[in-house]
C-alpha cells in the first residue's frame, strides 16, 4: 500500500476563521496601523480605519483576538493601542479588587471561626 506523501496538497476541511469575514479584508494592512502615536494626521488615519470597524461583523472576535495575543500596535476591533490598554488596565484593576475582596472575606471567616 503506497503511502501517502509527505508533500501531498493538504487538503483537510477546517472551520471558517472569522478573519475572512472582515470588513477590512483586501484593504491594506497599513490602514490599521498608523504611523506613531499623536498628531493630526495620525489621528485620522485611525478614524478611518475606524469606519471600518464599524461596521465589521467580527469585531468582536478581533478584539478578543487582539486583547488575547496582546497586540500592542494598530486598530483592532474598532480600538486603537491607548484604548485596548486601558481596557487590559480597567480589567487588570477589577482582578486586583475581586482578590482583595476575597482575601479580606477569607480572613474574616478564619477570624469568625
Ligand atoms: S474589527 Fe476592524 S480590524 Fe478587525 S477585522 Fe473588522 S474591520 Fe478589520
Amino acid at each position: 500500500m503506497a503511502r501517502p506523501s509527505r508533500y501531498a496538497p493538504d487538503t483537510l476541511p477546517r472551520p471558517r476563521h472569522w478573519s475572512q469575514d472582515a470588513a477590512c479584508a483586501g484593504e491594506l494592512t497599513a490602514t490599521f496601523f498608523p504611523a506613531g502615536t499623536t498628531g493630526t494626521p495620525v489621528e485620522s488615519d485611525v478614524r478611518y480605519a475606524k469606519k471600518f470597524c464599524a461596521r465589521c461583523p467580527v469585531r468582536s472576535q478581533c478584539l478578543a483576538h487582539a486583547l488575547t495575543f496582546r497586540e500592542d500596535y494598530g486598530v483592532w476591533g474598532g480600538l486603537d493601542e491607548d484604548e485596548r490598554a486601558e481596557m487590559i488596565r480597567q480589567a487588570r484593576l477589577a482582578a486586583d479588587r475581586r482578590r482583595r475582596r476575597e482575601r479580606e472575606e477569607r480572613a474574616r471567616a478564619v477570624a469568625a471561626a
